[in-house]
């Protein structure tokens, strides 16, 4: 094992001693790289990039992008930190040659590396939600006309986008239930008009997007409640797209991407050009989807370790600041802030194995036989986050809520990671769900074990046995 290699300072050794026989030069080089970009360039940008976010007149917070972000984005580039989520298979080349084709286990541990700086890192290479699943959508079920009209540019960071589904006033956990948003024919039976209401539309707020994806019905007498919705490309600037507002997460707006709730107002779309697959994709709209919301929800809790290591690192300095003594020692001495440390260290460390080796199930198995793993690590991870970040405030004192450290802001954007893609009991559910699928096989074999034991006990004279 290479005991100087730079992800050290971000990986335990452990998980690395695992994982480093099946990480290639190529993406170990990426490795260092990465560590370097984020330790000298990304790192030090944060505090200009909030500050390049004007705060008045509120409508300027929605205007323009900071250009420290544009910076990093043209670094990144040269380095060939770019796009490096786009996994081989169907997406080799894709990327013009800069990035990609890594194996999702590589880039497992360049988004924790990422995730320390989870505002910024992801948009520095090309690698930030929504536009990487909505990329993956164009890239496997778009029109050749699509993909060079939306993906090239995506793909090359030069636009931004939406995937566009949770509906007002709609429980729209349940994906059946979404029927407030329509793309039906108009009376010249040539476009489909879309009509709806929805909102928490990440990016949605941005003023590079342009182009929304909305989950919109199609087919609303489809016996079939799966095959009533087609997937429909929304300019954003087009006559009848309303931002209605930005929504907050405890008072954060992510201005400029922002989460907005936004009204589809008759917008005209062309069925050819305005369905992803073109008419091939009408009706496909959850076949779709579910391709889409894999790999981006074990991209969140690869990040989200990261996160979580930061607001540790944050923890670890603050408790050894020779300054600060209660009741007559440093915080660092006390055994409830040891105890604090150590969960921590502990939590972070389990969480990353259970994504590492769903990353590794998603090389073997791909997205669909991975299912299960990313199931497991989409509701643990955040919440192990949440308490890492919840000790890293309270050790700070009333400054840990404040906007004086960024841990309010980790605690607030993770809090929302246990709805977004899905609320946790959602994911529960399958998981216990397809638990109870093996227990007749469970059944079989310990019933196989039980005639065996009692074979055995039956040899040797016994009857009976404390157990
Ligand atoms: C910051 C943020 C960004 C988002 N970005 C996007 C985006 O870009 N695009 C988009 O379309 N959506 C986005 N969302 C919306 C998100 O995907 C939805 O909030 C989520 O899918 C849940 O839908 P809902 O809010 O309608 O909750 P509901 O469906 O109303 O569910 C409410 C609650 O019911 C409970 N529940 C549901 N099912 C079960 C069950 N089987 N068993 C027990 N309890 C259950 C859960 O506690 C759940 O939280 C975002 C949300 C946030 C907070």
């Amino acid at each position: 094992m290479s005991e100087q290699h730079p992800v050290l300072k971000y990986i335990s050794a452990g998980a690395w001693s695992l994982v480093e026989p099946l990480i290639s030069p190529r993406a170990s080089d990426l490795l260092t790289a990465l560590t370097s970009f984020m330790e000298n360039d990304v790192l030090p940008a944060e505090k200009l990039f909030h500050a390049q976010i004007p705060s008045y007149p509120p409508e300027a917070r929605w205007a323009s992008i900071p250009p420290v972000l544009e910076n990093l984005k043209i670094k990144a580039k040269k380095l060939g930190l770019w796009n490096l989520w786009l996994s081989g298979g169907d997406f080799q080349g894709m990327a013009g040659g800069e990035g990609g084709g890594l194996s999702n286990l590589e880039y497992a541990l360049m988004a924790e590396i990422m995730g320390h700086s989870a505002i910024l890192a992801p948009q520095a290479t090309n690698c930030s939600a929504p536009d990487t699943g909505n990329m993956e959508v164009l890239a496997r079920y778009g029109t050749p006309e699509q993909k060079q009209k939306y993906l090239v540019p995506l793909l090359k960071g030069e636009i931004r986008s939406s995937f566009s589904m949770t509906e007002y006033g709609v429980a729209s956990s349940d994906a059946t239930n979404l029927r407030n948003t329509t793309a039906l024919p108009d009376s010249s039976n040539k476009a489909l008009r879309v009509n709806g209401h929805k909102w928490w539309i990440t990016g949605a707020g941005d003023p590079r997007n342009i182009i929304h994806i909305v989950l919109a019905v199609t087919d609303p007498n489809n016996p079939s409640p799966h095959k009533r919705h087609s997937l429909v490309l929304v300019d954003p600037r087009a006559k009848g797209v309303k931002i209605v507002r930005p929504l907050t997460v405890f008072g954060y707006d992510d201005a400029p991407e922002g989460h907005c709730e936004v009204v589809y107002d008759n917008v005209e779309i062309d069925v050819d050009s305005g369905v992803v697959g073109g008419r091939q994709g009408l009706g496909r709209g959850f076949e779709i989807i579910q391709a889409r919301l894999g790999p981006g929800r074990i991209h969140h809790c690869m990040r989200t370790i990261g996160i979580a290591s930061r607001a540790l690192d944050i923890l670890l300095q603050r408790v050894s600041d020779p300054n600060r003594r209660t009741f007559g020692k440093h915080l660092r001495e006390h055994g409830t802030v040891l105890a604090d440390i150590a969960h921590s260290r502990a939590e972070i460390d389990q969480a990353r194995l259970l994504v590492l080796a769903a990353a590794r199930r998603i090389d073997i198995a791909g997205a669909k036989g991975a299912m299960q793993d990313i199931g497991i690590a989409k509701f643990t991870v955040p919440s192990m986050a949440l308490k890492v970040i919840d000790r890293a405030m309270q050790v700070h004192g009333a400054e840990g809520v404040s906007e004086d450290t960024p841990l309010a802001y980790y605690y607030a954007s993770l809090r929302t990671l246990r709805y977004a893609d899905g609320p946790d009991e959602v994911h529960i559910r399958q998981i216990g769900k397809n638990e109870l699928k093996g227990v007749d096989k469970l059944r079989e074999r310990t019933n196989k074990i039980k005639k065996e034991s009692d074979r055995l006990m039956k040899e040797n004279g016994k009857s009976k046995a404390k157990l």
